[in-house]
């Protein structure tokens, strides 16, 4: 994160006053979070929340489950965030959360628990105003209804605004589940476009299956692209001719894989990177392309579906050999402008159809991706730096005209 800040902040000549406050974390906090487990055992889970920056707003980040959640982690995250919303454009600060667990090894009963006294452990730091988590790696719109409904049994109101992802029963946006996907298809088709072809006819190829990578797939392909190759943890599956994207999705749904999906012949990841394809879209991990395959990716375009899925060394090889990658920050960027959507409903109360949360998405999409692009010629940068201007030139000012409390 710091590689990607300090380059963006030299090409800025940002001041050193301000460089030091974008790169510290404003607050971090860590919490013990006891629980009694089903055995009648009591375990005590380490739980973070890291607001990286809220001079925008307030902060705005996932909570996740996971044995590795650690602070730096949690950090490094936060700060992505407040560089996503910078770009983007919606009026919030980063934060992220995590809870050192393993959840495939909890019940759910454990689980409710877990999130129930994680989030009382930082109820005062979270608020509409102040924080507002989302679902990030293990945690999901149940875990949000959870974190919804303890938060509002502390100030004593229903409070729907407090987290975002919720079920669309409970407060959820229309076509939230959809937007991540959806603005990575926006953004594969302008990207296309800038460097001289049509989705349309194109050849995609997509690691990963889950949410981002199925919505991306069913979407590209109702733009016209033929999606020749996707793999998954387990496995993948490859036709020239075009993969039967929606009998993928029973499949996956079926058996939680696409692994032995019969439309096509078998595929590993390794293969999926050296493809000849024109779309390349990583969504499912970070550091998949690194400097082992990134001499031999065929793709002329790579549009960063999953956060970080390019290493640094790896990303300067690809754009010396004139390949064109839209970075995470702006690629998988609706899922946060959704999240903002949701929140504006729920503050006001009035809900929206799901035409005009995606009419809006796409709008704020391609100008995100306009406006990063413009800065990128002006530089003479790869996108990824651009947008990494674009976003510490939206915090830095902010905090300027701000000024230093006290
Ligand atoms: P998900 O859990 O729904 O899907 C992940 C997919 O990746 C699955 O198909 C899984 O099989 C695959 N995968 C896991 N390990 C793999 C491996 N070693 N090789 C190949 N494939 C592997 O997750 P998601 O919500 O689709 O998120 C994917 C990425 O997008 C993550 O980096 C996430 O942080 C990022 N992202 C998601 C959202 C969102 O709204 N869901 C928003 C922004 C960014």
């Amino acid at each position: 994160m710091l590689e990607e800040f300090n380059a963006a902040a030299r090409l800025l000549d940002l001041e050193p006053g301000i460089w030091k406050v974008l790169t510290h974390p404003k607050r971090q906090i860590v919490v013990s979070c006891p629980v009694e487990m089903d055995s009648g055992d009591v375990e005590v889970f380490t739980g973070y929340r890291v607001q990286y920056n809220i001079a925008l707003g307030p902060a705005k980040g996932g909570i996740r489950f996971h044995p590795t959640v650690a602070l730096d982690e949690v950090t490094a995250l936060a700060a992505w965030m407040t560089w996503k919303c910078a770009v983007a454009q919606v009026p919030f600060g980063g934060g992220k959360g995590g809870v050192a667990c393993d959840p495939t090894r909890m019940s759910r009963r454990e689980l409710e628990r877990l999130t129930r006294r994680y989030i009382a452990e930082i109820v005062d730091a979270i608020g509409p105003d102040k924080d507002i988590p989302a679902p990030d790696v293990n945690t999901n719109d149940q875990v949000m209804a959870w974190v919804m409904d303890t938060y509002s049994m502390h100030v004593g109101a229903t409070t729907t605004a407090v987290v975002t992802g919720k079920p669309i029963e409970l407060g959820g946006s229309a076509g939230r589940r959809d937007a991540t996907g959806r603005g990575v298809s926006i953004v594969a088709r302008e990207a296309a476009r800038h460097v001289g072809f049509e989705v349309a006819g194109s050849r995609v190829a997509i690691q990963g299956f889950g949410n981002v990578g199925s919505v991306s797939a069913v979407l590209l392909q109702r733009m016209g692209a033929r999606i020749v190759a996707v793999t998954d943890w387990k496995g993948g599956v490859y036709d020239e001719r075009g993969l039967d994207v929606d009998a993928m999705v029973e499949y996956a749904r079926q058996h939680r894989t696409i692994e032995g999906f019969s439309g096509g012949q078998p595929l590993t990841n390794d293969e999926l990177f050296r493809l000849d394809a024109d779309i390349l879209v990583p969504a499912a991990l970070e550091n998949q392309i690194t400097m082992t395959n990134a001499c031999d990716v065929r793709a002329r375009l790579v549009i960063e579906g999953a956060n970080g899925p390019t290493t640094p060394e790896a990303h300067r090889v690809l754009h010396e050999r004139g390949v064109f990658v839209v970075p995470d920050i702006v690629a998988n960027a609706g899922g946060v402008t959704a999240s903002y959507f949701e929140w504006v409903q729920n503050r006001h109360g009035y809900f929206w159809s799901e035409e005009e949360v995606n009419e809006r998405l796409e709008r704020r999409i391609m100008t995100a991706f306009e406006t990063v692009v413009k800065t990128a010629r002006r530089y003479r940068v790869d996108l990824r730096t651009a947008a990494y201007v674009v976003a510490i030139d939206r915090v830095a000012t902010v905090t300027r005209m701000r000024g230093m409390y006290a």
